[in-house]
């Protein structure tokens, strides 16, 4: 395809904007999904993306459309590409947007823009897109297109008239829209003879084909049957088919300039084949890559066992066959006294942990507990040594010089009468206030510096509770301050128990103590003796409950003498203590832990 005729473009949009449903709409008016093949959420394939309507992979495809709005020809190459819209993959988003030259930015014409609009708008900006603003859903009762239009035009520059309207859910305004992509989005540029650099923008295993890479060619052409060469490494590659996806994967002879498309060598691992990296061709290799390639990196980890013991085995391998699929997974075995065998694993952020620990449950029927979530902590000690802790069981007992805890850039946005409680919110959190901008007269922006740990610590939740689920967040990583962090541990007559270990701020230690002391004391049966519940740092105790001793007799409240009634609850009993756990000499039945760490 002649570059002058394609236009490569993404969708950028908060979450429940309508950008999956707006990209059925453009398959549908482009005719490559007849109508009675549309399902929703076409492009959406992963269960786990439908059901909660999250777009976790990005997809792409290619569509065939008009070079102009009173012609029928179908002269133009649109390329889609999905982008990923959670702040966990921001870097995955940044790869998505590089290969564009073109974002649609799309905004709930009943909602405004949120934070998720505002951090990938900001994205697309840093990669030179050109921006066409378009408000969404249109026909709703509610509504305000003049106000939000206002607001778009606002922080992009532009007049309020050049936002288009439309509705993904009737189709009206859509092949408008199609039209001023063609319009207003530059062709792509490159060498076409140069040696060839691809960009890889997404990544997928598939059980049937090994992984599926998707690409961006930038210079040059990348042909069928010749070795490519992934130039973050020098690994080489057979190509076994190249190919371009219109709805659905179609092989094709060679991608040139500007094309989209996908390729397969048969690699088995996404590993081999990272977002980010640049393809070139082995026997005619370019000599620079595009850049901007990065490894990903675990911003937050946590234990995962599985509830029942026996599952361990399973865990193992549910967690091998996921890691085929998530390039940003990593983890090792780990063991826990409370809690037995299982992993440390490293996620790029809470949603990605969900998300794992969601599909490790959906699709190899484990039950899994996760310890409280930590993110990775960085000390220098006195003696000059430094040491990077992922675990708070790794925390070093010697003296310490200096400690560092990563820090994001955060941006909120909420109608006006919030400003009060997220602005507490964030200074309860650490937080400090770097810059605020009034969208309109009724809404604001806030832009915040805070430290990641304190962010994954039910930050969302708060949030959503202060603000009554009015306020958007979005955040970056943003490197790294230095902190006076503490470990606390919680200890059970004297024994530690490690999966209630945490690293705090030294303020908050005292709190985090009461609060988990306190909601053990609720958890743990009363035993034959008295137990001790105590929050530590160090040797120095802040907190204490105590569970007061009882003498357990399952028969006491049988009256007489029903013999079935009394060896059935010895069995009962008998059951019972197989799923507890010793701490020392103290019982402490599994759910206790389960159900103190599942809402830590
Ligand atoms: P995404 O998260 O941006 O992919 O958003 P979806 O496409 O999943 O849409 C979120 C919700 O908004 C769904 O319930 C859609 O049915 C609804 N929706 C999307 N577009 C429109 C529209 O144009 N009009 C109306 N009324 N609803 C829409
Ligand atoms: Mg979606």
């Amino acid at each position: 395809t002649d570059p002058a005729r394609i236009r490569n473009f993404c969708i950028i949009a908060h979450i429940d904007h309508g950008k999956s449903t707006l990209a059925d709409r453009m398959l549908e008016v482009t005719g490559i999904v007849e109508g009675r093949n549309m399902r929703a959420q076409y492009l959406d394939r992963m269960d786990i993306e439908r059901e909660r309507g999250i777009t976790i992979k990005a997809q792409n495809v290619r569509l065939p459309w008009r070079t102009a709005p009173d012609t029928d020809d179908a002269g133009i190459v649109l390329h889609m590409i999905d982008t990923p819209g959670h702040v966990d993959f921001t870097y995955e988003v940044s790869r998505s947007l590089a290969a564009c030259e073109g974002a649609v930015l799309l905004v709930d014409a009943a909602q405004g823009i949120e934070a998720q609009t505002l951090a990938n708008l900001y994205l697309a900006l840093e990669n030179d897109l050109t921006i066409i603003p378009v408000l969404n859903k249109i026909d709703l009762p509610a509504a305000q297109p003049e106000k939000f239009a206002e607001e778009i035009a606002h922080i992009i520059g532009c007049e309020p008239d050049d936002v288009l309207r439309v509705s993904g859910k009737t189709g009206v305004g859509v092949p408008e829209l199609l039209d001023e992509i063609v319009a207003k989005i530059p062709a792509p540029t490159g060498d076409a003879d140069g040696p060839a650099r691809a960009l890889i923008f997404d990544s997928v295993y598939d059980i049937y084909r090994g992984v599926i890479t998707y690409v961006r060619v930038v210079d040059g052409r990348i042909s069928g049957r010749e070795k490519i060469k992934m130039m973050s490494n020098g690994v080489t590659h057979e190509l076994l088919e190249i190919g371009v996806i219109s709805p659905d994967p179609k092989p094709v002879e060679s991608l040139g300039v500007g094309e989209v498309g996908y390729f397969i060598t048969g690699v088995k691992d996404v590993r081999q084949s990272r977002v980010g990296d640049t393809v070139t061709l082995q026997h005619k290799a370019a000599a620079e890559s595009l850049g901007g390639y990065r490894d990903p990196k675990p911003m937050v980890y946590s234990g995962l066992y599985p509830i029942d013991g026996s599952e361990y085995p399973l865990l193992r391998e549910a967690l091998d066959k996921l890691l085929l699929n998530d390039a940003a997974l990593v983890y090792e075995p780990e063991t826990s006294a409370a809690l037995g065998f299982g992993f440390r694993v490293g996620f790029l952020g809470l949603l990605h942990l969900e998300i794992v620990r969601e599909r490790l449950e959906r699709e190899s029927g484990l039950s899994l507990i996760s310890t409280a979530p930590n993110v990775v902590y960085r000390v220098v000690m006195e003696d000059g040594t430094e040491l990077v802790v992922t675990n708070p069981s790794d925390w070093p007992h010697g003296k310490m010089e200096k400690i560092f805890e990563p820090i994001v850039k955060a941006t909120l946005i909420a109608p006006s009468d919030y400003t009060g409680a997220i602005m507490e919110l964030c200074q309860g959190r650490r937080g400090a206030l770097t810059g605020m901008d009034y969208l309109s007269e009724s809404r604001v922006e806030l832009r915040y510096t805070l430290p990641l740990g304190e962010i994954i610590f039910d930050f969302f939740d708060a949030l959503k509770s202060r603000t009554r689920g009015y306020a958007s967040l979005d955040y970056q990583e943003a490197g790294e301050q230095e902190s006076q962090l503490v470990k606390v541990d919680i200890l059970l007559q004297g024994e530690a128990v490690d999966a209630f270990s945490a690293i705090v701020h030294k303020d908050k230690a005292y709190a985090y103590g009461v609060m988990m002391a306190g909601k053990l004391r609720e958890l743990i049966p009363r035993q034959q003796f008295e137990v001790p519940i105590q929050a530590a740092i160090g040797a120095r105790v802040i907190a204490r409950e105590t569970i007061r001793a009882i003498r357990k007799d399952v028969l006491a409240k049988c009256y007489g003498g029903d013999i079935s009634r009394k060896r059935k609850l010895l069995e009962k009993q008998k059951e019972g203590k197989k799923r507890m756990k010793m701490v020392g000499r103290v019982e402490v039945p599994q759910e206790a832990f389960v159900a103190a760490l599942s809402n830590a």
